[in-house]
């Protein structure tokens, strides 16, 4: 099988080279850029399954370069997880709507870091998930042909907007929406149409899901929410 590429971009040297190690020791091909040009310029030329973008960089930061990935389209699929500092919250939520998959703050352990690379990465394998009927998450079942949701051998009752919610975090646990992008993947649906609503919403989602379950509906924190990996 072909070793999966991560393209690593990091300008501090100490770092960069770390995560490299990590990530050959954890069996991946890694590429390395140190600023934002070099990073654009090395996703051409290799193609990376993955890449690690540092937030703060020299020339273009973070969001330029998602900017530039996105209007490309041999750059636009290539997922991204970000590394931010944690005081860089509002540059989560930018980012995650951008179109990043993903989010380490930084001091980050790298046991961490290669956790979440490889859960990506092991996602991208699986069939798309909007494209399954039937979604499996812990105890839960949600069959999108019949429009039902079975926990633990129960049929739970919920409003057609519940349901698309469950859907859309089952189908990427770990993954983090932001309130927009919330309202925005469940518009044309009977759901409420601003963010405040999304809150509301997941409250009383929660509740349906009862206590045991319901904690694998996260907040976080200044960011939106997931469903726990
Ligand atoms: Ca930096």
């Amino acid at each position: 099988m072909r070793q999966s590429l991560i393209l690593v971009v990091e300008d501090e040297e100490a770092i960069r080279t770390l995560i490299g190690m990590n990530l050959e020791v954890a069996g991946y091909a890694v590429a390395e850029a140190k600023d934002g040009f070099q990073a654009l310029q090395r996703m051409r030329e290799t193609r990376p399954d993955l890449i690690l973008l540092d937030w703060m960089l020299p020339g273009l930061n973070g969001i330029d370069i998602l900017r530039k990935m996105q209007v490309d389209s041999s750059l636009s699929s290539i997922p991204v997880i970000m590394l931010t500092a944690k005081s860089e919250e509002s540059d989560i939520v930018l980012g995650l709507e951008m179109g990043a998959i993903d989010y380490i703050t930084k001091p980050f352990s790298n046991k961490v870091l290669v956790a979440r690379v490889r859960a990506h990465l092991r996602r991208q394998d699986e069939p798309d998930a909007d494209e399954t009927s039937i979604i499996n998450y812990k105890g839960l079942t949600l069959d999108s042909n019949q429009w039902r949701a079975i926990l633990n051998g129960v049929e739970l009752s919920l409003t057609f907007s519940d349901f698309e919610l469950l859907r859309l975090f089952c189908s990427s646990p770990g993954h983090v929406y932001t309130r927009q992008q919330i309202v925005v993947r469940t518009k044309g649906s009977d759901y409420p149409v601003t963010e405040r609503a999304v809150d509301v919403q997941i409250v009383s989602l929660r509740k349906k899901l009862g206590a045991d379950f319901g904690v694998n509906l996260e907040t976080v924190r200044g960011v939106g929410y997931r469903m726990r990996n």
